[in-house]
Formats: structure tokens, sequence, C-alpha cells
């Protein structure tokens, strides 16, 4: 507080303490009860002993914001209290900067008074000064933040800011049990949920995804024992058409789950890479050989170049589960008297991608292509082109999703390109084991 400011505080404070007394004494003077000299006398005394008190009781500091100070003017005990606040902020400023999540500081009108690098971040720059409501317009919020200011206790809630892409959020509104010398009476820090409310979001499609695709075969198994049970019960005719229905559906649910376990194991192991080394080609050979029936069902060849691809860092039998997923599809997707080809080689555009000596494998198909708006979501759980063809094809919608998260784990990369109405490439990039780290081969 300035040296006139203060003066002014305990001058008012000298007339408002020592007013009642002076009115009794001129009382009873005017009443002519006292002898004036003894009134002057008792004046002078309530004077002298108001502006004692009044000096001991006027605080330095008073409650409220700090009036700016002039340097110039300030004595030196207020320039060292002065640069004692000062080290203070620049402290806090740089604990609040280290802060990840947003935080920003009120004053009693709901306006900011700082805010730190994660909330301007968020929010843009320049947010000191300006209304919360400018900034953020969540009614359950305001009402919050009105409540803490009004002196309620801390508050939490959550909201969500809409967007293209919706934002969810945590706030704390916490009042300060003091007033800040900034003029700060409340914090509101906001913790950003967007990533586990997606998370649960996920969760949740994919078990109402997976109950799905499990529902309707249940549910035509379930019709086909009741008619063989009740009306067909003696009929020799629908035993025989029915059971390779029942059959296949049967099969189905079995693939589905298989499937299902099968992505939640790889889950698990994502986070540990392996360690073994696999011999491609001849991974690739196996794959191949166990679908060449089925490539033949639609009069389709496989074919395998694989020359002599670098041995990769790889666990064999997921790296089969990746190619044969892949050759299947290919075989599904693909024309009928199509050739299929698969190609295995060192590849700079694969190490240049995973940043380290790696191989490539490339499973192309002639078949009718993938429309370019689908290629991003090809790897999420059940997201088909055509649900009812997958379906029809006996697809499960977990097979790229299965390929993705094995590829993942051997810290590899999936490449789809697709020309609609020629086919598909999906190509697999792995590291090359260290030992066979040799130039890679240009493509
Ligand atoms: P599905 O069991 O349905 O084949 P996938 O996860 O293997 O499931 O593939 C997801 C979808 O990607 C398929 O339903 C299909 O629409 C599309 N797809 C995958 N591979 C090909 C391909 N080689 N050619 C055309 N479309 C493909």
């Amino acid at each position: 507080m300035t040296r006139p400011a203060r003066s002014t505080a305990v001058l008012v404070a000298v007339v408002v303490t020592t007013a009642p007394g002076l009115l009794v004494l001129v009382t009873l003077a005017a009443a002519e009860l006292l002898d004036w000299r003894y009134g002057l006398l008792g004046a002078l005394v309530v004077l002298a002993g108001g502006g004692l008190i009044a000096r001991l009781r006027v605080p330095r500091f008073p409650e409220g914001p700090a009036p700016p100070t002039e340097m110039s003017e300030a004595t030196p005990l207020e320039q060292a209290e002065r640069a004692q606040l000062d080290a203070l902020v620049a402290g806090n400023e740089s604990v609040l900067a280290s802060l990840p999540d947003p935080l920003v500081m009120l004053d009693r009108e709901r306006r900011i008074v700082r805010a730190n690098p994660a909330a301007e971040k968020l929010f843009g720059g320049g947010l000191a000064g300006r209304a919360l409501t400018d900034v953020l317009r969540s009614p359950v919020l305001i009402e919050a933040a009105d409540a803490v200011l009004a002196g309620a206790p801390d508050r939490s809630v959550e909201f969500s800011v809409p967007g293209g892409l919706a934002q969810y959020f945590q706030a704390n509104v916490a009042g300060l049990p003091a007033l800040a010398p900034d003029g700060t009476v409340a914090i509101l820090s906001l913790h950003d949920l967007t990533g586990i409310k997606r998370a649960e979001q996920m969760r949740a499609d994919f078990v109402a995804n997976a109950s799905h695709e499990l529902r309707t075969p249940l549910a035509s198994l379930l019709g086909f024992i009741e008619t063989l049970g009740g009306p067909a019960r003696d009929d020799e005719d629908a035993r025989l058409r029915f059971l390779p229905v029942m059959d296949q559906q049967a099969q189905r649910m079995a693939r589905l789950i298989e499937d299902l376990l099968s992505l939640s194991r790889i889950e698990m192991q994502e986070h540990s890479p392996p360690t073994g080394r696999t011999d491609l080609k001849r991974v690739l050979r196996t794959v191949a050989s166990s679908l060449e029936h089925k490539a033949q069902e639609k009069k389709m060849s496989i074919e395998v170049s694989a020359g002599d691809p670098p041995a990769v860092i790889g666990d064999q039998d997921e790296l089969a589960q990746v190619f044969q997923n892949l050759i299947d599809n290919a075989i599904k997707y693909g024309r009928a008297e199509t050739e299929v080809t698969v190609t295995a080689e060192a590849s700079r555009a694969a190490s240049t991608r995973l940043g380290r000596p790696a191989v490539s494998v490339a499973i192309s198909d002639r078949g009718d292509g993938i429309p370019r708006e689908h290629l991003p979501r090809l790897t999420e759980r059940f997201y088909r082109v055509d649900t009812a063809r997958s379906r029809q094809l006996g697809g499960t919608g977990l097979g790229l999703a299965i390929v993705k998260h094995i590829v993942s784990r051997h810290r590899g990369a999936l490449e789809i390109t697709s020309r609609e109405g020629s086919g598909s490439t999906f190509s697999v990039y792995l590291p090359t084991a260290e030992d066979q780290s040799n130039e890679p081969a240009d493509r």
C-alpha cells in the first residue's frame, strides 16, 4: 500500500473510532453538565487514543486486489516486499508452466486473471482479462464456478466441448483460502478425458458388435434345432438339408470366437516385441500351400516369389497368421481365375518407413479393389466395406484387426493400396534380424 493511501485509511479510522466519544463530550458540554475545559481535555485524550488504535489496526496489505504500485513512490521496505512478492509469483509461474493440465485462475467476477501454458495451448493465447464464458460455454462448468466463487466447497464436473471431434474434460473448481495478491479467488483445473471416453465407446461398440455377430448364427441354429425336434422330427429329407447349414453356422461361430480370442491374446502381448528369428520364405510357402485348395475352388493360383529375403525378427506362428489372413482375403475378394501374387524382399521403402533395415512382403490380388474412403478404417474391428458379402464369404470382420495388432507388436507397418476395378496390395514391413542388416535392395 502506498504512503498517501495508508494515511487516508488511518485518518478515516481515527474519525470512525473517536466520533462516538467526541459526540458524548459535546452533548455533555452543551447541556452544561461538563465544564468546557474538561470537555476539551477529554476530547484531546479521545483523539490521541483513537489515532493510536487506528495506526495499529489499519493493515499494510488490505484484502482485495493490490493497486498498481509506482516504484518511485515506494519506501525501501515496500520495495523489498514488492520484490519478495514478484519472486513468489515468478516461482508459482514456473510451477504452473510445468503442469501438463490446463489451469486457469479466476477473480471474483469470473474473469481470467492468468492461465498456464497448457491452457493457452488448448484455448489459444491472450486468456488473461477475458471472461470465462468467452472461452468455455458449458453451463455446468459456469454453474460450478459461480457456486465456488459464492463460497461453496470445491466442485468437480464433467463437460464436453462440441466440435468435429468432441473433447471431454473433467473440471475442478477450487476456491483459495485467502485472496491472492493478483486478485485470484479460485482456480479452475481441467483434465482431458477424451482418450478415456473414446476407449470406453470403442469397448462398448466392440461388445455390441461381437454380441450381434454371435447372435445371428445362434438364432439360426436354435431355429433349426426347434424344427428338427418338432414338425420335422421324422423328416429325413429336412434333416439332410438342414444339417450342412447348421454346420456352417456353428463353424461361423467357432471362427468368430477363435478370432476374438486371438485378438485379445495379441493385444495383451503387444507391448512386448518378439525376439525370435523367422524365415519368411518358409512361412509364406507353408501358408500358400495351406490355401491352395481354397484358391483352386475359384480357379485361382497363388504365386510366391520370395527370392532370398533376410530373416526378420518375429514370432513364426503370428506371422503365419498375418499372411494367412491376407492371402485368404486376396482369394476371397479376388476375381475367379485370377492370380494372387506374394513377394518378399529387403526393401528401401520399408527401411525408410521403419527407420531401420526392413523387409517388405506384398500380397496383391486382382479383385474389385477398395474405394479410397474405406482404406483408413479397414483395420478397425468388424469394419467391412460390404458386410453382407463378407458374411457370405465366411468373414468375421476381424482379420485385418488381427493383422494390424500382430504387425504393431513386431514394430512393423501395414500399408494398403488399392485401385477400384483393378485390385489391392497389402504390404507388411518387418524389421530384419540384427545380423541380417545387409544393404536393402532397391525396389
Ligand atoms: P473379413 O472377415 O470381412 O474379410 P477383414 O478384417 O479381413 O474382415 O477385412 C475387412 C474388410 O476389408 C473386408 O470385409 C473387405 O470389405 C475389405 N477387404 C479386405 N481385404 C480385401 C481385399 N483383398 N480386397 C478387397 N477388399 C478387402
